[in-house]
């Protein structure tokens, strides 16, 4: 017998929040590409994700992915190392699913993504910031390691969920919302579960696609969310085989391509954005014709206390 309840449910359209993960709008960048007019510029705005960025994708899939080979039951706290977006976004979906969630991130972590943590009811482990995000990463391992019936550990660095995350998602949408036209994928690396597993996926589609990953140009950085690969602890999930080329991008040409972005076509975004579009600038200028697509990982609102807003600002 269909009750009222039933009915209601078919009728509406409403959709639960953490089913708006994905399907992230592209943007044209015309503006800020008009030197070179004849390559088409393209990023994924993955702000519009529910948490504010990229990461809601594999949080999403690695916690669904535990519930359904039964690593994670419910009672058991979602417990993992992030510098940012990864904690907020799996305290956003276990929040959203009624998991508790303990966050370990290194104590010069920026206070809004504390807040935001907090906000969401994580509980928050603070570890060396000298270690960085290796020192959060040894912190969650070792808690696991004392407790593994506790916490449900996804550890994004090893994670196949997170890089398959964006294999499903993330690519197939670039091939539909460009038609199958895009060239080249230029993407920062962090867990690196963006830049491979997109990757991986579009190379498939077309084999001839160029892969262009991006990194900080040295251990110490201002591009939160990205690794030096050669001097960081290397993730599990990494295939450094992958990229046709690596660009090193300084902290300084990242944030002045923020600025640009945000002057020239009113777009405000985070830093590891800044990175992946100069990486995707560089490309612009090298070739002939193409489709270039990269990723803006979050928005700038979270950084708006970083020096290159703060610093003589009401000056200009
Ligand atoms: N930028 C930001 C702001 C991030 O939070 C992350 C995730 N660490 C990345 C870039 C890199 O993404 P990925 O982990 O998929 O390599």
């Amino acid at each position: 017998m269909t009750t009222l309840t039933d009915e209601l449910k078919a009728s509406t359209t409403a959709r639960s929040w953490i089913d708006e993960v994905g399907d992230t709008p592209l943007l044209r960048l015309d503006r800020i590409n008009r030197d070179v007019p004849h390559v088409k510029l393209y990023a994924k705005a993955e702000w519009a994700n529910p948490g504010g960025s990229v990461k809601a994708r594999p949080a999403l899939a690695m916690i669904e992915e535990g519930e359904r080979s039964g690593a994670l039951t419910s009672g058991q706290t979602i417990l993992d190392a992030s510098s940012g977006n990864t904690g907020i976004a799996l305290a956003m979906v276990g929040a959203a699913k009624g998991y508790p969630v303990t966050i370990c991130l290194p104590a010069n972590a920026d206070a809004v993504c504390r807040r935001t943590l907090s906000a969401y009811g994580a509980d928050i482990v603070l570890t060396d910031p000298m270690e960085a995000s290796d020192g959060a990463i040894k912190q969650a391992q070792d808690l696991y390691d004392r407790h593994p019936d506790r916490y449900f550990y996804p550890n994004q660095y090893d994670n196949p969920a997170n890089w398959r995350a964006h294999y499903r998602t993330t690519a197939a949408e670039i091939w539909r919302q460009t038609d199958g036209r895009v060239t080249h994928f230029v993407s920062g690396l962090g867990t690196s579960g963006t830049f491979v597993g997109t990757g991986r996926r579009l190379r498939e589609l077309n084999p001839t696609v160029g892969l262009i990953s991006v990194q900080p140009d040295g251990p110490l950085h201002g591009l939160e969310g990205l690794k030096h690969m050669p001097t960081a602890i290397v993730p599990g999930i990494y295939d450094e085989t992958l990229a046709d080329a690596n660009l090193e991008i300084s902290t300084e040409e990242a944030y002045a391509v923020v600025k640009r972005l945000a002057r020239e076509e009113g777009i405000l975004s985070g830093f590891s954005s800044g990175a992946n579009l100069a990486g995707a600038l560089r490309v612009a200028h090298e070739v002939d014709n193409g489709v270039i697509v990269t990723v803006f990982c979050d928005g700038g609102q979270r950084y708006l206390e970083a020096p290159i807003w703060t610093d003589g600002a009401e000056l200009e």
